[in-house]
């Protein structure tokens, strides 16, 4: 048995007696993402959702597995995930067994929480973040913006660009995100002023939980590297595409990227998402081939993901007139050009370790076509060529009152359909 496996928990015809979860299209039976939730009054506990509702963990831990006793009284899942994945893979067949059985149902039900009534926190104290630059499409989009002979470095088809980024600052869908101040240059101006960016953006991300990490000096190999995958989110990496332009270089992202990340708050298991593994898409032809540390067979044959992901944004406007939320695109995460365990492979390639609770960021994920970019970057050009919303709106980048969405669903014919829940915040004005 392994995350690649599929088992009795991903059965379609498993149903619930939690009635909000037969046919919900984020948290069916078949999902059980962890996150850490808290009831008014409470403290912030593990997690699962079911339906539209929260079960706590340690309410009903001794149906649980022993070895997770401990990990399920935290106000973090990172004890949870640090535990081997045969244990984790236990606890979720006893939840898969204790939500589907009606036996169960009078024990159970009084440890449940309409999801409506729960505060969800950060899954994971994140140690580390690391953002990528994985979606092809985005790094050759924004490079032409740049570059338009040359949109490509040298390097990308041959080591998974990446920087470190800041844990500090990435707070649970939800919470509002100031518009930052900061200097930036305006192309003709001759220096720089500080002020609120006029060029706020967002970034469709992938986001991977690191569950075990290693040890200072020995790397993940890449045939291990998914095994030290626990889960994923959705993520938002707000830009300051302004500040971004004037600070980049020569060492790269700074405060452009660290004043705020959104994430959505479940964490999607690897076990959940087993049955929408996928096969790498073959490289195009010419394209260099991985060096060897960052190739593995089975990671080839399994190791991508067929998962939906969507934009949209809900203005001031839209909000007061009632309208739903317009989207802005879609794209899908075989759209990256890496697979999640060549990143993990890549990182601790030099000896450097990953902790349980670490973040790594995908990069923005573009798909081919406009309809597909993953941010306002890409799809105003630069800003050039603002588009236009359902009721007449524009948008050049993110304004204030402005809501970001974004959704991810995995869908494959025989299974279930899992969701991850949303990853939205609303953009308030910069402190005077
Ligand atoms: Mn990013």
């Amino acid at each position: 048995m392994s995350i690649f496996s599929i088992d009795e928990t991903h059965d379609p015809q498993r149903q619930s007696w939690v009635e909000s979860a037969n046919g919900h299209s984020e948290f069916p039976i078949q999902n059980l993402p962890f996150g850490i939730a808290a009831r008014a009054g409470q403290q912030p506990r593990p997690a699962v959702a079911i339906g539209d509702h929260v079960l706590d963990l340690a309410a009903i831990a001794d149906l649980l597995p022993p070895q997770t006793h401990d990990a399920l009284q935290a106000g973090d899942l990172n004890a949870l995930f640090a535990l081997d994945e045969a244990v984790r893979r236990a606890l979720r067949q006893a939840l898969s067994r204790l939500l589907s059985d009606p036996a169960h149902r009078a024990r159970i039900e009084p440890a449940l929480c309409p999801m409506a009534d729960c505060t969800l926190h950060l899954p994971f104290t994140i140690g580390d973040y690391t953002d990528f630059y994985v979606g092809i499409h985005h790094a050759t989009n924004v490079g032409k913006l740049f570059r338009p002979d040359n949109p490509l470095l040298p390097n990308y088809k041959h080591v998974p660009i990446g920087y470190h980024g800041r844990a500090s600052s990435i707070r649970p869908s939800d919470v509002d995100v100031l518009r930052p101040r900061g200097q930036r240059k305006l192309p003709d101006a001759p220096g720089p002023i500080f002020g609120p960016t006029a060029r706020l953006d967002y970034e469709l991300e992938l986001g991977v939980w690191i569950g075990q990490g290693n040890a200072l000096g020995q790397p993940i190999p890449i045939g291990e590297a998914a095994a030290h995958i626990a889960g994923f989110c959705l993520l938002n990496d707000w830009s300051a595409r302004d500040f971004q332009a004037w600070e980049y270089q020569p060492l790269g992202p700074f405060l452009a990227k660290n004043f705020h990340s959104t994430i959505s708050p479940w964490v999607v298991t690897a076990e959940a998402l087993a049955p929408f593994r996928i096969a790498q898409p073959p490289r195009p032809e010419g394209d260099p081939a991985p060096l060897p540390y960052l190739w593995d067979d089975k990671d080839q044959s399994a190791g991508q993901f067929s998962l939906a992901l969507e934009v949209a944004i809900r203005t001031r406007t839209m909000r007061e007139e009632g309208t739903p939320a317009a989207a802005l695109s879609a794209s899908n995460a075989s759209d990256m050009y890496w697979t999640v365990a060549q990143l993990v492979a890549h990182h601790s390639s030099n000896g450097c370790d990953l902790r349980t609770g670490d973040l790594l960021g995908s990069g923005t994920i573009s798909g081919a076509t406009r309809d597909a970019f993953g941010s306002l970057l890409e799809l105003t050009q630069g800003g050039a060529e603002p588009i236009t919303l359902p009721n007449g709106e524009k948008r050049s980048f993110v304004e204030d009152g402005d809501e970001i969405i974004l959704t991810a669903h995995a869908h494959r014919d025989g299974f279930a359909s899992i969701g991850f829940g949303q990853n939205r915040a609303t953009i308030l004005p910069a402190i005077a």
